[in-house]
């Protein structure tokens, strides 16, 4: 008798109707994905969960895959046996003993969601706990505090038991919340922003602007490892990078330093919505953090976002920064991100922005600058990269065993 399951919650309880059976079926869809380089193994939903048949496939390497899949609520270790008393007995027995840590205590939570199972749950409690009882040493029962918490779930056709919970990824499963574009610079905070947006279900596309020769081929790089790292979301990012160079010497050669990095952003933006627009993705996303710096006081961010009506989302904006560097460390970014380069932001860039620039006076300003020329041409000089390489994935995954 061994764990050869695993049992997956999942619920965003808020979620009715067709959104609900939407997630479902993207969630189950997303785990066979994330699951395909292990062969052996079945993913199926049943009776509200989604169970992985572990077959004889080692579970460690399959739930630290699952615990970067969003959706997921939780998942534990399950022994599935026949709907037989004595069967659920010895896995209860098993499940007491391969308990993390010491168990000094346990409980037994049944339940019967298959009602014409002859004895209840009550019961089953009572019968399965005493056996427990009868064959160990020195463990008592404590239904209020236990070490071990043994759920044994009824099922029609089997019962699983189960005991530690791991907590899953939470927020929504990836594709179903429509596509933005992440507009990714090397930094601690975009990637951030981007998981985040990840989480709530949205798929990305990434854009990076990039200045040769004054960023380097390696700051390109960096930003390449982060949408990998990003992808060991659930995601598929395509990165679009956007030659930058002649945008920044124009602006440098045309507005008056202290808007430089106002209209250097906007230009941004305009970019960014129409490589959305052209593309079919319905928003923008930032790692904009409200007082940060200059380019993200409110009336910078109200000047920039003049020149898009597309929504600009921004995951970060309430954050602190320690908050973000912790998640940063969390998701695995944080060592790519301060890996020192150049930014496309900070070269030419003198030190005088201003914290309040007006959009009358970047209007203005934008008058001695051929926007539409620099878009068309960032536009047309972009390269695309599609990270989503089977090989790279398969080898991440060799890593694990
Ligand atoms: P980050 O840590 O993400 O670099 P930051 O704190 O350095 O952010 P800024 O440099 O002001 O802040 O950038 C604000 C946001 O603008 C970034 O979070 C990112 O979304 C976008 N951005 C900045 N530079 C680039 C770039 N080179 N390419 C694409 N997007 C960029
Ligand atoms: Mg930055």
């Amino acid at each position: 008798m061994k764990y050869d399951h695993i049992l997956i919650r999942y619920g965003e309880l808020a979620l009715k109707g067709k959104n609900r059976v939407a997630f479902e079926k993207q969630l189950l869809a997303n785990i066979r994905q994330v699951l395909k380089p292990i062969p052996g193994l079945k993913v199926k939903r049943t009776f509200g969960r989604i169970v992985v048949e572990l077959y004889e496939v080692e579970p460690t390497p399959v739930m630290k895959l699952l615990k970067n899949i969003f959706g997921i609520h939780s998942f534990s270790l399950a022994i599935r046996v026949d709907n037989e008393l004595a069967e659920m007995q010895k896995a209860a027995l098993k499940a007491v003993e391969d308990s993390e840590g010491t168990v000094r205590t346990f409980k037994i939570i049944t339940r019967r969601a298959y009602k014409p199972f002859p004895i209840d749950s009550q019961t089953l409690n009572h019968k399965i706990g005493g056996f427990v009882l009868a064959n160990t040493n020195d463990i008592t029962v404590d239904v209020h505090q236990p070490d071990a918490t043994i759920r044994v779930e009824v099922r029609e056709t089997a019962t699983y038991i189960t005991t530690d919970a791991f907590k899953g990824a939470g927020g929504l499963p990836a594709g179903t919340s429509g596509k933005m574009l992440l507009m990714l610079s090397g930094g601690i905070d975009s990637p951030v922003a981007g998981y985040l947006a990840m989480k709530r279900g949205a798929d990305l596309e990434a854009i990076h602007f990039h200045s040769p020769p004054y960023t380097s081929e390696r700051a390109k790089e960096k930003v390449i490892d982060l949408v990998r790292k990003l992808n060991e979301f659930g995601g598929q990012i395509k990165l679009h990078i956007v030659p930058f160079t002649n945008i920044q010497t124009h602006i440098r050669d045309e507005a008056p330093s202290n808007f430089q990095m106002t209209i250097m952003r906007r230009m941004m933006m305009r970019i960014s919505a129409k490589l959305a627009e052209d593309r079919g993705l319905l928003g923008i996303a930032t790692g904009d953090s409200l007082g940060q710096v200059a380019s993200q006081t409110l009336h910078s961010i109200h000047t920039i976002n003049e020149v898009t009506n597309y929504p600009v989302i921004r995951p970060l904006i309430t954050m602190d920064k320690l908050e973000v560097i912790d998640l940063a460390k969390k998701i695995g970014t944080y060592e790519t991100s301060i890996l020192p380069y150049e930014d496309c932001c900070t070269i030419f860039l003198p030190s005088d922005s201003k914290t309040k620039p007006s959009r009358k006076h970047a209007n203005k300003f934008e008058q001695y600058i051929e926007v539409d020329h620099y878009l068309n041409e960032a536009i047309a000089g972009i390269e695309t990269l599609d990270l989503t390489n089977m090989t790279e994935v398969e080898k991440s995954i060799e890593d694990l065993f």
